[in-house]
């Protein structure tokens, strides 16, 4: 096969499928709307079935060598650890802490250091192409052509569709399947702290945790860590809870980009109503989220039928991550599923070269129906992690431990 395999979307996803494409000599460009340069700085938790799969895939890499270069906190010796304990944010106190004989073992990665991570996993460079914004696809399985908004058009045997929740593959190739809005009020800010005042702050309540989980009232107060060094803490924190109808001040899953930038009044009152203990009080106060970064998610789920997925497979294209299994964001599963997909196709593709449309439907026997159980699962999860104070505290009571094995339900808020 000469014609290499077109990859749209250099996330986690798109580069897995690269990486591995590259280290098995099979030939692929990927092609990326943004400039090489964007911040995407916030950390995601990796579980135990996602990054095995990834090590074992990149020749059974250790899993020191990942957290060394992904770790928030690697700059200072840590292994992005998690406790997955969960707080009382009105009080500090511990309501719910895993059984660590069973514990699943979560490992947190900065999103951008986890990108560059996968890029550099091999002898031979990527082939990314930045500034390429995909406007259509044309052609069958084995000649297609991709076209870009820069004019630049080009030919490949297979279109990988890693473009993403608003995919643009997808749309132009399934415009029926659009992204459903989750119910849900989420708000996100970015900070930096001089290391002292992190110490000082947050320390005594996360410990080496590089998640300080905080519930409260049918809300969730997370403040994670998304890179440490010995003199600076960059931060992050969400509040998110369920919309409260169509009059909710807080939901407002239409608003543009640059709307979403913008710091309700409506927002400040809530979280002031909130009773929040230390750190969250400090944190989360009025004046000093008019400092930080703030950003309104719209959280968005993607479901596809398989026969959708099969109906794509024969005019060329193939789906990994968010393009086709977007989730909602609580207990965070999708960055996952995309690294397993990535890994997936890219076994699949070596084993079947020669026949494209067998490959892919070898990796869709697979992966849909993983995707799809994790898309409900996470629906559901979302609820559990905003239920009411009293449910936490009966759970707290109960002593009942929130942990199991290898499973999936782990409440890791974001
Ligand atoms: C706040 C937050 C917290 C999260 N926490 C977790 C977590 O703890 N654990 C977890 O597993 N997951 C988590 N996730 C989800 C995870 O980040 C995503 O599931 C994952 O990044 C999806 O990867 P992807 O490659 O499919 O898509 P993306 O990362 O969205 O990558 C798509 C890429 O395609 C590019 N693109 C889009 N359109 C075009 C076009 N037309 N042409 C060319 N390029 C294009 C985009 O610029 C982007 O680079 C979280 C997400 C958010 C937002």
């Amino acid at each position: 096969m000469n014609m290499p395999i077109l990859i749209i979307g250099a996330g986690l996803s798109g580069l897995t499928t690269a990486r591995l494409l590259t280290n098995s000599g099979i030939p692929n460009i990927v092609f990326e709307a943004s400039p090489p340069d964007r911040s995407q700085g916030f950390s995601i938790s990796l579980r135990d079935w996602g990054y095995e799969v990834l090590l074992e895939a990149l020749g059974g890499l250790p899993l020191s060598s990942l957290t060394r270069g992904v770790a928030p906190d690697r700059h200072v010796g840590g292994h992005g650890w998690v406790d997955l304990v969960m707080r009382d944010s009105r009080t500090g106190e511990v309501l719910v802490a895993p059984d660590p004989a069973t514990q699943p073992s979560i490992v947190r990665a900065n999103r951008n250091a986890l990108r560059a991570w996968i890029a550099d996993c091999g002898d031979d460079e990527l082939d990314i192409r930045y500034g390429h914004r995909l406007q259509s696809v044309q052609g069958t399985i084995g000649d297609m052509t991709a076209v870009f908004e820069n004019g630049s058009r080009y030919r490949g045997s297979l279109v990988v569709a890693a473009d993403g929740v608003h995919s643009t593959v997808r749309s132009k190739i399934l415009p029926h399947i659009v992204p459903e809005v989750v119910p849900a009020v989420v708000y996100h800010g970015e900070f930096q702290l001089p290391r002292v005042e992190f110490e000082r702050l947050i320390r005594p309540l996360a410990g080496a945790s590089n998640v300080l989980a905080g519930v409260g009232d049918g809300f969730n107060t997370p403040i994670t860590i998304c890179n440490l060094t010995p003199t600076l803490a960059h931060l992050d924190w969400s509040y998110s809870r369920p919309a409260r109808g169509d009059d909710d001040p807080l939901y407002r899953p239409n608003s543009t980009g640059e709307e979403a930038k913008q710091i309700p009044q409506a927002l400040l009152d809530e979280l002031a109503t909130c009773s929040l203990a230390e750190p969250w009080a400090q944190i989360l106060s009025a004046e000093a989220i008019r400092q930080h970064s703030v950003f309104h998610w719209t959280s968005r789920y993607v479901s596809m039928a398989r026969s959708d997925a099969d109906a794509a497979a024969e005019r060329g294209v193939v789906f990994v991550g968010d393009s086709w299994h977007a989730m909602p964001i609580f207990g965070g599963e999708g960055g996952n599923h995309a690294l397993v997909d990535g890994v997936e196709l890219a076994a699949a593709l070596r084993d079947g070269l020669s026949h494209l449309d067998k490959a892919v439907a070898a990796y869709y026997d697979g992966a849909w129906r993983r995707c799809h159980d994790a898309v409900r699962r996470s629906k559901g999860r979302f609820y559990v992690l905003h239920r009411p104070i009293a449910e936490w505290r009966e759970l707290a009571e109960k002593k009942v431990s929130m942990s199991s094995s290898r499973s999936t339900s782990v409440p890791v808020p974001v």
